[in-house]
C-alpha cells in the first residue's frame, strides 16, 4: 500500500493533532486552522480504483428517490440565487440525476465525473453531455459558468484548494458555487467520533466543517451566502429509523461502566456506526466575490 504525507490544504501548516488512528491511516487535525483530513493517505491511483467499485451502481439503483431530491436541490437553488444566465457545471455528477433537473428547467448542462458506469447511464437514459474525466483534465474557458456545483465530492478531492481556485476561474463574475459536504462539527460526529457513519480514510480524505469550508471558500475568492443541513426532507430521514439515534447512543464508550453495571456489556457493540442525522451533511452556497 503506497502512502504519501501531505500539508493542511488550507493553511500549508504541517502541525496537525493526531485525531484517531486507523491502521494504516490517520486522521488529523490542523493546528493552526482546524481542517480535518487524512494523512498520511493513499496515493491517487489506488483511491481511484476504490471510487470506481463502489458509488455509481448504488446512485442509478436509487433513481426515484435522487431524482425527486435533485429537483428539490434545484429549486432551492433557483430560489436563492440569482443568475443572468443559464449554464451549469456539475462536478462529480454521477448518474446525472441534478443535471436532467437543471436541463428539464432549461439550463445548459454540462457534467464532469470518474465513474464510468454512472457517466455512461447518464449519457444513454438522460441524453445529457457528460464526460469521464477529472476536473484537472478539463479545459474550460474563463468566465464560462453561471453555477458550478459539488454534490458529495469535497471529501473525496486530493487538492480542494487547487479545486476551487480553478471553479472561481470558470465561473462568470456573478456566478454561484454551490456544494454539500459531511460535516466534521456535527452532533452526531463529536459523540460517535471515529464511527461517525461518514468516517472511511480510505475513500474521503477531507472532513470539512462549515467553519473550514467557509475559511477555504473565503481564501479562494467565494462569499458564503446561504448554508442548511439537509436531513428532514431527504432519503435519509424516516420516523422509524429516529430510534435509532437513543439507541445507537446507548453503544458509545460513555455508557460503558453503567451497563457494566448493569450487567449488559455484552450488549455494547464495539463497531457501531452513528446513525444518518441532521448535520451529518452542510449545503453551501457561495457567490464568487468581486475584485
Ligand atoms: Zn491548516
Amino acid at each position: 500500500m503506497v502512502l504519501e504525507r501531505v500539508p493542511c490544504n488550507i493553511c500549508e501548516s504541517e502541525a496537525a493533532d493526531v485525531l484517531y488512528s486507523m491502521d494504516p491511516h490517520k486522521i488529523v487535525k490542523c493546528k493552526d486552522c482546524g481542517l480535518v483530513y487524512v494523512n498520511p493517505r493513499l496515493k491517487e491511483e489506488a483511491l481511484k480504483d476504490i471510487y470506481n467499485e463502489s458509488y455509481g451502481d448504488t446512485y442509478i439503483k436509487q433513481e426515484s428517490t435522487r431524482s425527486s431530491q435533485a429537483e428539490e436541490d434545484f429549486d432551492d437553488v433557483s430560489k436563492h440565487c440569482h443568475f443572468n444566465g443559464n449554464k451549469l457545471l456539475d462536478i462529480g455528477c454521477s448518474a446525472g440525476f441534478f443535471l436532467k433537473a437543471a436541463k428539464e428547467r432549461g439550463w445548459q448542462c454540462r457534467g464532469i465525473d470518474l465513474d464510468k458506469e454512472a457517466v455512461e447511464f447518464a449519457k444513454k437514459k438522460f441524453d445529457l453531455d457528460v464526460e469521464y474525466r477529472a476536473l484537472e483534465e478539463t479545459d474550460f474557458k474563463e468566465k464560462e459558468f453561471d453555477l458550478i456545483t459539488l454534490w458529495g465530492v469535497l471529501a473525496h478531492l486530493r487538492d480542494p484548494k487547487a479545486y476551487f481556485i480553478y471553479i472561481n476561474r470558470i465561473l462568470k463574475d456573478d456566478g454561484w458555487l454551490v456544494l454539500s459536504s459531511l460535516n466534521i462539527d456535527s452532533i452526531c460526529a463529536r459523540l460517535f467520533k471515529e464511527r461517525f457513519r461518514l468516517i472511511d480514510p480510505s475513500a474521503h480524505i477531507y472532513y470539512f466543517s462549515t467553519t473550514t469550508i467557509t475559511k477555504l471558500l473565503e481564501l479562494t475568492g467565494f462569499e458564503v451566502k446561504r448554508r442548511y443541513y439537509p436531513f428532514w426532507s431527504t432519503p435519509y430521514f424516516k420516523w422509524i429509523e429516529l430510534w435509532n439515534v437513543p439507541l445507537r447512543l446507548f453503544h458509545l464508550k460513555v455508557y460503558n461502566p453503567i451497563l457494566k453495571f448493569l450487567g449488559l456489556e455484552n450488549f455494547v457493540k464495539k463497531d457501531i456506526k452513528s446513525p444518518p442525522f441532521w448535520g451529518n451533511m452542510v449545503v453551501v452556497y457561495a457567490r464568487k466575490k468581486l475584485t
